[in-house]
């Protein structure tokens, strides 16, 4: 991709009402765009990040056994009266809306009834289960504040998965491999050191929910880690009671701030009660099928990257979710020879399968280097004065390191550092 070409580009300053680093950052360097408190859309460069994360989400969670759906953003109310989550003093962020021959629907915020519905029309035996169904989903909630960013968005998309289980003990076992999937997630999108299995809030079935939570100042949430055991107590739940069950000692907790990228809850047979979906067992005996959700908003891992890793001069990709892998800066200022060698290295580059972004504006070193720090990708190839057919400057964005690299070493991915 040439920088010329390229939709949209990046700003001095962020809107005056944007108080997230996350999004200011993101607005600034043309990934996102705002179109109201809340609401935020993903431009060329913010979809490219957005479906790198989204693609190792998937990858893990095929890998779990899960088969990817993608079910309606409307939704029937009829179900939520079914378990009583229609009513507004039940769930406070509900955003509904009206048919125009008369009646309601609800906008989704999340999808235990629906899918519970409509695995009642797939389910009958045992041989139909266990079944792990999931996908990327707009997901709509009346957020009383939006000051996150898109960490937390009135319209974000979600990873939810849902899992169907014949027993206590075959969704306690998924349970287990769900929570090693999310681990791997976060590790690969470059949380790894940062995020902690934390005990929260189980809601209705089990004593405890698990959420993933990345220590950072931005976050809304206070947990208390135990840093040898690398696991953390939600302040939620945090009781005497709970630190005793847990083995925790109080005194060997650190408080700390942090944002919830994703959670895992047992719901046990209460949907399923409810809506009815059942299965015969071998025995021939009708029994409940065993659930549990688990989800992680997209939007908000991407949002959380940001926060972590950014430095004073920008953001900072890993180079597993990075738009692209290398920026090269051409500083020909008008020499047709300075140019042709960045030019000759983009499209070899590009022949080679590497995710490239040609700097080829006509704008100061100064202004190019600033704007390439804010974008934030992993390499920078200066091609400049010093540059030869051979051999050119390669900046890492996470620590500023500098090495001369030869071209071929370039071509194939090897930087040395
Ligand atoms: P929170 O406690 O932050 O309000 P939640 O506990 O309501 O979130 P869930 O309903 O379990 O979250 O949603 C699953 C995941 O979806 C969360 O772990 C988070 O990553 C993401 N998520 C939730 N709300 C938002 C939002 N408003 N914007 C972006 N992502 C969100
Ligand atoms: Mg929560």
């Amino acid at each position: 991709m040439r920088q010329s070409n390229l939709f949209t580009k990046t700003r001095k300053e962020a809107p005056k009402d944007e108080v997230s680093q996350n999004a200011q950052l993101l607005i600034r360097g043309g990934y996102i765009h705002k179109e109201l408190a809340g609401v935020y859309d993903f431009l060329p460069l913010g979809l490219r990040v957005f479906k790198k994360i989204e693609n190792i989400i998937r990858e893990e969670m095929n890998a779990l056994g899960g088969q990817e759906v993608l079910l309606s953003a409307l939704q029937n109310p009829e179900l939520w009266k079914t378990t009583d989550r229609w009513n507004d003093n039940k769930i406070e962020n509900w955003f509904k809306t009206e048919l125009k021959g008369g009646g309601e629907l609800g906008l989704a915020f999340t999808h235990e009834e629906p899918i519970t519905k409509m695995m009642t029309n797939h389910v009958t035996s045992y041989r139909d289960l266990p079944k792990y169904l999931y996908q990327f989903q707009p997901k709509f909630r009346n957020e009383l504040r939006a000051k996150s960013g898109i960490m937390r968005g009135r319209e974000f998309v979600m990873k939810d998965l849902y899992s169907f289980s014949r027993s206590e003990e075959e969704l306690d076992t998924f349970y287990k491999e769900a929570g090693v999937a999310y681990e791997n997630i976060f590790r690969r999108v470059g949380l790894g050191d940062v995020t902690y299995l934390t005990f929260a809030s189980g809601g209705v079935f089990s004593r405890f929910s698990h959420e993933f939570q990345v220590i950072s100042t931005a976050g809304e949430d206070t947990i208390y880690i135990d840093t040898e055991k690398k696991i953390a107590v939600n302040e939620e739940v945090l009781t005497e009671e709970v630190l005793e069950e847990l083995s925790l000692e109080r005194n060997k907790l650190v408080e700390a701030k942090a944002i919830e990228v994703g959670n895992i809850f047992k719901l046990g047979t209460k949907y399923a009660d409810a809506l009815g979906l059942t299965f015969k067992g071998e025995d021939g005996k009708e029994s409940s099928v065993h659930m549990g959700s688990y989800g992680i908003g997209v939007g908000r891992l991407l949002g959380t990257i940001v926060e972590v890793l950014c430095d004073e001069k920008g953001i900072v990709w890993p180079e597993s979710v990075a738009p692209f892998q290398v920026h090269i800066v051409d500083l020909s200022q008008g020499d047709e020879k300075i140019q042709a060698l960045a030019l000759d290295l983009y499209k070899d580059l590009e022949k080679a399968k590497t995710e490239v972004l040609l700097d080829d504006r006509d704008l100061r070193a100064g202004e190019k280097f600033a704007q390439s720090d804010l974008l934030g990708i992993p390499y920078r190839i200066v091609v400049g004065k010093h540059s030869t057919e051979t051999d050119f400057e390669v900046v890492r964005r996470s620590d500023g390191l500098t090495r001369g690299v030869s071209r071929e070493a370039i071509i194939k991915g090897e930087y040395g550092f």
